[in-house]
């Protein structure tokens, strides 16, 4: 068999979190014969913001042979359980969406026909209550476990909320010990092949040219190879998602702070503001849609709910949510924002860095003529943007509000058949539909479904197997393991002091 590979040199452009996370990766898992060279300018500033993640980030870590107590004290990270969501269905709602389980399955039905059983006989508790993680935000807890489905003190998955631009230049330690060479200058021109059009070479402002086999866009939202060199197109879902602006600072924590285990995400007039605790301050944001509210007005409303001190200057940072028609185009990639952009609600951005890269090394080309895996990876990365697009918009459809235009327009609006279809079937019957590869879990559906106040008009028919004095002992026996499994729970604050404190200025006030 001949293995003769084409790709001696990689380039990426680019030194944000894509980048970086790109170069770890790659020089984790490619073939040490293949050359990778990563072009950045200090010039010009990474987009500074994302720093909320989701568990799948931990997959990717482990992946590069991290470890979690040192990357999180380099990142001032703390632990993320869950987004609390407030405003959203109604004004003064407030949910988790928690990476936990609702109760347990029994004969193969799923718990929450149980539930729905009691609650249509007596008025149950919230259904909230038979999910450790939701418990644990509630109490400000987290208990530093890894999920063994033996052990229901451990029923929980987490994820991290860190300062991004430690995270890039963390990864880049790692990357430049296995070998990527940073180029630092800004590119000023692409060359391309005057036939086929793949690109050969970049031109720096210096005059220096870097030349690849394969290009790596990481330049965010700029876009510089994937669509000004290649003029791929870019799929707008602004009539689904139409928040396009976003204003963020840093701020300080209050003297003696409690630092929560999860990222809040308040709704406001216009969109949603959010507050991501680190361990030495907090990001916060608001995005918003500027054909509601002005960005005057947003910024007003944003300080006016600011709850601690800004420790920075409001940067505005806009935005058009949609993706490229192509991810991967010619000999280019794009991996980050140039790729595209759902927006933050559910910080899925990271992960689809994440997946792209997997996918990209998964369908790593042998061959400059070999269109199949380019087709594999923009048919696979086309099915993750389209699934994380469709979970996010099922918080802006389920609404209830109609006090401005903006929530009138997302209550009315029109929504992708297959998140339509899958509303439906929930709305039934209680039925949770799902993909195989799915990246938000039946959980992770159920808390949103439910925290946006959309109810089943029945259970699963099978639930009827279990007598009325069967489900309410069922029940019970859950929430008593939970409030056990919590009472031995250590507060945030303790656990992050005991496994990862950050080296940083202000020391934590331990709650
Ligand atoms: C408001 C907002 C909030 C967000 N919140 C979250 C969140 O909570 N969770 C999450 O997962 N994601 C979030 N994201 C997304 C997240 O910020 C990005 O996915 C992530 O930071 C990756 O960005 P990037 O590396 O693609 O681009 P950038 O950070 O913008 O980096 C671009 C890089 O390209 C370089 N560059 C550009 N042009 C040139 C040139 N001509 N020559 C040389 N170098 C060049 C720049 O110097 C820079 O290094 C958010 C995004 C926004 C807009």
């Amino acid at each position: 068999m001949k293995q003769n590979s084409t790709i001696n040199n990689v380039v990426i452009v680019g030194g944000g979190s894509a980048g970086w996370m790109t170069a770890a990766a790659l020089s984790k898992h490619l073939p040490k014969s293949i050359n990778i060279k990563l072009v950045e300018s200090d010039l010009i500033s990474t987009v500074g913001v994302g720093e909320a993640t989701i568990p799948a980030i931990r997959i990717f870590n482990q992946g590069l042979g991290i470890d979690e107590a040192e990357f999180m004290k380099e990142t001032n990270a703390t632990f993320k359980l869950a987004i609390k969501f407030e405003n959203w269905a109604r004004q003064g709602d407030s949910y988790f969406h928690a990476f936990g389980f609702y109760g347990y399955p029994v004969n193969g039905v799923p718990f929450h026909n149980y539930w729905l059983k009691q609650n249509n006989t007596i008025k149950s508790d919230s259904i909230h209550d038979y999910n450790l993680a939701h418990q644990a935000c509630v109490a400000n807890k987290f208990a530093y476990r890894q999920f063994n489905p033996n052990d229901e003190d451990s029923r929980y998955f987490y994820a991290f909320q860190f300062d991004a631009t430690l995270y890039a230049q963390y990864l880049r330690k790692i990357s430049e010990g296995r070998g990527v060479e940073r180029i630092e200058g800004k590119v000023v021109d692409v060359l391309q092949n005057t036939q086929s059009g793949t690109i050969e070479s970049l031109v720096l402002e210096s005059k220096k040219t870097v030349s690849g086999d394969l290009f790596i866009d990481c330049t965010g939202f700029r876009a510089l190879l994937i669509d000004k060199t290649l003029k791929v197109g870019y799929k707008d879902w602004s009539h689904w998602l139409p928040v396009n602006n976003a204003w963020a600072v840093s701020t300080d924590y209050p003297k003696g702070a409690t630092i929560p285990p999860y990222t809040r995400a308040r709704a406001l007039s216009a969109g949603w503001q959010w507050r991501i605790p680190q361990q030495n301050r907090t990001g916060d944001g608001n995005v918003f849609c500027d054909a509601y509210i002005s960005k005057e007005e947003a910024l007003d409303e944003f300080l006016s709910n600011l709850e601690g001190k800004p420790i920075s200057d409001p940067r505005l940072i806009k935005f058009r949510t949609g993706m490229r028609e192509k991810l991967w185009s010619k000999n280019c990639v794009s991996i980050g924002l140039s790729s595209g952009f759902l927006e933050p609600l559910e910080s899925t951005s990271i992960y689809l860095i994440q997946a792209s890269i997997l996918q990209l090394i998964q369908n790593f080309p042998n061959g400059e003529e070999n269109k199949s895996n380019q087709n594999e990876f923009n048919s696979l990365m086309k099915s993750r943007y389209e699934e994380a697009r469709n979970f996010l918009i099922l918080h802006y459809k389920a609404t209830e509000r109609e006090d401005t235009k903006f929530w009138k327009y997302c209550k009315n609006m029109s929504i992708p058949d297959e998140l339509a279809y899958r509303i439906k079937l929930f709305e039934d019957r209680g039925f949770v539909a799902g993909k195989k590869l799915d990246l938000f879990s039946e959980h992770s559906w159920l808390a949103v479904y439910f925290g946006q106040r959309i109810m089943p008009k029945a259970y699963d028919p099978r639930t009827d197997n279990l007598s009325m004095e069967q489900i309410n002992n069922n029940l019970s026996k859950i929430k008593m393991g939970i409030n056990n499994s919590l009472d031995k729970m250590p507060t945030h604050n303790e656990t992050l002091k005991a496994f990862c404190p950050a080296d940083i200025a202000t020391p934590l006030k331990n709650s």
